[in-house]
């Protein structure tokens, strides 16, 4: 196939290498043996051939001049067949030389060739061999030159007309060795088959000894294998005493260790948070995500012990919320007094439904009746977690806009106490299909809230305090320490930005007259709802002050010039109209306001406020119920 690469898989296991190995290590010495063995039985085969050639070879020679001194000379190939038959031979040839030709004539054979072998012994007299090798057939070849001599007892010149040392003729013989190659065959084949049976024991013999080492590796591969997923639950039984049992027995504690390490951290650290903390089968990494999120949350502790207010603190709660990929969540805050409840802040506003509640622009997943009364909710009711999954209906007032379509939603409610109280509920909101997900991280967010708890009670419970003491109790208006630290501060602003404020000086006409005739008891409806009147005649933005017993400070931010009398006139005119009522008696009751603009009529704001005093004791001096701006002459009739 095209663009095809063949790419050898890398042996991965021991078992497998060792066998190959030891196999090739065989085969490599049984070849080697076998090769030295057949050298050697060829060399053996040779050398005896040799000899025996030249045994024959000198046992003809001696055969032929004893033949020939007895006389029987016709007789010799009677011998020489007895001698062929005795050592084997398949030739044995006598060659004469030219001068025994010569002198006793040719007794060669009709037809029979000279070899070229034969021709290079009768040319040089110097004996040769050749081994022959065919496929079938092995044969040794030799030929030996005899010469005249003298020095023997048999004298050959005495015969032969030679002289002495020339060359009387040669003996050729042939021997043939297949059979003896066919042997070293049959021993090759005999060594194959024993080499064989032998490096098959003994690799069975290394087999069954490596076997336990080889299974060691394994299950150590495996054990640690499942380390790196934090499963520690492997252990290695071997009856190996020596240093692989070692090995074992030493995995075996490292992993029994690590575990017990583990688990008794995360058993602790359940103990401190006070939740199982979850478990995702991987001991190591739920390990340190456990750390990794107690660092966190001892830092959002350390954190949060710093900030200035409780809303600070549930911002950096909404951001760890967003961080653990809850992004739809309400945060409500409960008024024990009064057993309302409202919103403080909300997740994700994007996906949510449009405006409930009684916050303007935020969302919620609750029914209006919550706001009304803080019974309503199941989790401030019942002081404990509400979580849909235990029951898809848990609580009714849950309500999820019908635009969320198919995506079924479900909710778990967190309550915080503040002095013994539900002060706070934490509603997370998350589609059922991420169930599994959102449920593995709810240990975290208790954590967070167990941790941030005492710190949100006692920063609820200061700015309660704060509060306390800057409102005043009867009207809910804030009291004159409040103008102490805000008049400074917004007359420093209002130069800064180069606008006006306007200072009304409100004064209850004739209110000792209730006191007198009514008790104080209506007296003081009457304050209530003439501050709730006042309060309401002006914006959100501007601050309203009770300032003494039955006086009122309005403090109107950005206002445009002179129109702070116009605004003082409305307020008169809405008390003059109407009624205060109380259970035994309803009155109604006329206000004298003095106006002063800030730097208009004063460059400090102190100041200022001396000149709406001053206005008010103008109005009051000439009959009540009427509003008066400031004005220079004015302070011509209070010298
Ligand atoms: P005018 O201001 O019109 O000159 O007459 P007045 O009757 O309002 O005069 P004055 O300011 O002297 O009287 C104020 C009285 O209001 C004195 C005090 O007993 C009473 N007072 C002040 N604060 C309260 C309060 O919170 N409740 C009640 N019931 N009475 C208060
Ligand atoms: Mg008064
Ligand atoms: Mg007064």
């Amino acid at each position: 196939m095209i663009g095809r690469t063949l790419s050898l898989k890398p042996i991965r296991s021991i078992k497998t290498k060792l066998i190959i190995r030891i196999t090739i290590a065989f085969i490599l010495l049984s070849m080697v043996l076998q090769t030295t063995v057949y050298l050697s039985f060829r060399k053996l085969s040779i050398e005896n051939a040799q000899d025996k050639a030249k045994t024959v070879a000198d046992l003809t020679r001696d055969a032929i001049t004893s033949f020939m001194v007895l006389g029987v000379y016709d007789k010799l190939n009677v011998f020489l067949d007895r001698l062929k038959y005795t050592y084997g031979l398949k030739e044995l040839k006598i060659l004469r030389g030219t001068n025994v030709i010569r002198q006793f004539g040719n007794i060669s054979e009709k037809g029979q060739v000279i070899s070229a072998l034969e021709s290079e012994v009768l040319a040089t007299g110097k004996p040769k061999s050749r081994l022959y090798e065919k496929v079938f057939a092995v044969e040794y070849s030799l030929v030996i030159p005899y010469k005249a001599d003298s020095d023997q007892k048999v004298r050959c010149i005495s015969c032969h007309q030679a002289r002495e040392g020339e060359l009387l003729g040669a003996i050729s013989l042939v021997m043939d060795l297949s059979s003896q190659r066919q042997q070293g065959i049959h021993s090759i084949y005999y060594m194959v088959a024993i080499s064989l049976i032998f490096s098959m024991g003994t690799l069975y013999l290394v087999y069954v000894f490596f076997k336990p080492y080889t299974e060691l590796f394994q299950r150590l591969r495996h054990g640690f294998q499942k380390t790196q997923y934090g499963d520690f639950s492997e252990s290695i039984n071997v009856h190996l005493l020596d240093e692989a049992g070692d090995v074992a027995n030493g995995f075996n504690l490292m992993s029994k260790n690590l575990s017990q390490t583990l688990s008794s951290i995360s058993h602790r650290v359940s103990l401190l948070i006070g939740y199982e903390v979850s478990k995702s089968g991987n001991a190591i990494i739920d390990t340190a995500n456990t750390i990794d999120n107690l660092v966190k949350i001892y830092y959002f502790k350390r954190t949060i012990e710093k900030d200035s207010s409780k809303l600070d603190v549930f911002l950096r709660f909404q951001h760890i919320l967003t961080e653990m990929s809850i992004t739809t969540f309400c945060i409500y805050e409960i008024n024990n007094e009064k057993d309302v409840m409202s919103i403080l802040s909300c997740g994700d506003p994007s996906q949510g439904p449009p405006n409930s509640g009684d916050v303007p622009g935020s969302h919620c997943y609750c029914s209006d009746v919550i706001f009304k009364n803080a019974q309503e909710c199941r989790a401030k009711r019942a002081g404990g977690i509400v979580d849909s999954r235990e029951f898809t209906f848990i609580c009714l007032n849950f309500t999820p806009p019908m635009i969320m379509g198919d995506v079924h939603l479900c909710h778990y409610c967190i309550p915080l106490y503040v002095g013994g109280r539900v002060g706070y509920v934490i509603q997370l909101i998350y589609p059922a299909e991420v169930a599994e997900r959102f449920h593995s991280v709810i240990p975290y967010v208790k954590s967070y809230l167990q941790e941030g708890e005492s710190v949100i009670e006692a920063k609820t419970f200061m700015e309660l305090l704060k509060e306390q003491s800057l409102v005043d109790q009867l009207t809910k208006l804030y009291n004159r320490r409040f103008l102490d630290e805000v008049g400074p501060k917004l007359s420093a602003q209002a130069l800064r930005r180069k606008t006006t404020l306007g200072i009304l000086m409100i004064d209850i006409d004739l209110f000792k007259q209730v006191n007198d005739n009514h008790g104080h008891d209506v007296g003081d409806v009457v304050v209530k709802t003439v501050a709730w009147l006042i309060k309401t005649s002006v914006r959100k933005s501007d601050i309203v002050v009770r300032y003494g017993g039955e006086e009122i400070l309005v403090i109107l931010v950005d206002v445009l010039s002179t129109r702070a009398l116009d605004v003082a006139e409305k307020i008169r005119k809405e008390i003059e109209q109407r009624p205060i009522e109380h259970p035994s008696v309803v009155l109604k009751k006329t206000v004298s306001i003095g106006v002063s603009e800030f730097p208009t009529h004063a460059e400090d704001f102190w100041q200022c406020v001396k000149c709406a005093d001053i206005a008010l004791y103008k109005a009051k001096g000439d009959g009540r119920n009427r509003a008066y701006a400031f004005s220079k002459d004015m302070m011509e009739d209070t010298r």
